[in-house]
């Protein structure tokens, strides 16, 4: 990883799906986060973390930012696509 970030290869953050129609972190997700922001090399205040749900046709997004210790919500997001 430190061979990464040397390369210009800078991790900022990570996202995965839930099987969820309405996303929210698991007490896993939020203790990875931490623990991620914590063991990178990085210069950032933050990483992001994006969770994609699974409603359908309908796209729904847990947006957050983590550090060592917190979680803050920047938004949840539900896209409804124009059927035309
Ligand atoms: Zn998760």
């Amino acid at each position: 990883m430190k061979r990464a970030y040397k390369n210009g290869l800078h991790f900022i953050g990570e996202w995965h799906t839930h099987p969820q129609a309405d996303p929210t972190p698991s007490p896993r997700d939020l203790l990875s986060m931490n623990d991620l922001f914590v063991k990178s090399c990085h210069e950032l205040n933050f990483f992001v973390m994006i969770i994609v749900g699974n409603r359908m046709p309908e796209l729904s997004l847990w947006i957050s930012l983590h550090d060592a210790s917190s979680v803050h919500l920047l938004k949840k997001l539900l896209w409804v696509p124009e059927i035309t």
